[in-house]
């Protein structure tokens, strides 16, 4: 156990492990070979979109350790080796989810299954990824360039911690109801944009044994992850998602051979599941 100073606070965490946090993005808007890439975006983010992103999470020091991943790498960047070493998956996607191949989105549904967390931003709302999680369509309204302020909702919510009732975010893409998503666990965030919008910006949903966080803020071409209190929040989820059960569990359906009762019995300590498929 050790203390760490995280913003004003004193916190106390276990320091046991540490969390291995992949940043997944698309890379075309941000990419400068790419033919239809954006001057802005790559202004915004020099060294691509992950990056940005990935220093955010090195900001957490030894707790993490980060590695980012491209759609353009073989298997969309998220081999077996790396998905078996993420315990918390980020995703940045926009014009690219199509290129994305089922076969990966499996393999990550079912690491999420069993307990890797992911924080899904921005435009990743249509990514194949959340969309299967959601079982329903993702879709929400958008115009460009709206002035947005961002408000706590959920103020008791680990992934608050540390953010004010609201704050002024500023240049953001607008996002607009009715967002087409399951029920929420809870809401944390709730976008109020100047051009009379309202957006669910930042929302919690739990899968199997993983645990999620859809995040709004972070258009390509806006400063949204330069934000302080956006920093925090994404940090606070990396917290948040991980999972230490994950990489311990398998979700299946077992049949029960040796009771618990008759192995507490006998003093068994066995195996007492049969998994038949
Ligand atoms: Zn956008």
């Amino acid at each position: 156990i050790s203390a760490c100073l995280v913003g004003s606070e004193m916190c106390i965490r276990d320091r046991f492990y540490m969390i291995r946090v992949t940043v997944w993005n698309e890379y075309l808007h941000d990419d400068p070979t790419f033919e239809h890439c954006s001057e802005e975006a790559i202004k915004q983010h020099p060294n691509g979109l992950h990056e940005t992103i990935a220093d955010i999470v090195r900001e957490l020091g030894d707790e993490v350790e980060v590695r980012t991943a491209q759609m353009k790498q073989p298997e969309n960047g998220l081999t077996d080796e790396v998905l078996e070493n993420t315990d918390v998956m980020i995703w940045w996607g926009h014009m690219g989810h199509q290129f994305v191949a089922d076969e990966v989105v499996e393999k990550v549904y079912k690491r999420i299954m069993n307990g890797m967390g992911l924080i899904v931003l921005h435009s990743g709302h249509y990514s194949k990824i959340f969309r299967k999680l959601n079982g329903t369509t993702c879709s929400l309204k958008w115009r460009d360039g709206t002035y947005e302020r961002l408000f706590n909702v959920k103020p008791t919510h680990p992934i608050a911690d540390g953010i004010p009732e609201h704050f002024e975010l500023g240049i953001e893409e607008c996002y607009g109801e009715y967002f087409d998503i399951a029920t929420p666990d809870d809401v944390i965030f709730e976008g109020w944009y100047d051009i009379g919008e309202v957006f669910r910006s930042g929302c919690t949903f739990t899968r199997g044994y993983g645990k999620i966080f859809y995040f709004q803020p972070g258009h390509e071409t806006n400063g949204s992850f330069h934000n302080p209190y956006v920093r925090r929040i994404i940090q606070n989820a990396v917290h948040w998602c991980y999972n230490d059960k994950n990489r311990r569990i398998t979700l299946g359906a077992p049949s029960i051979e040796v009771t618990l009762e008759q192995a507490r019995l006998e003093g068994n300590t066995g195996e007492y599941l049969k998994m038949w498929d």
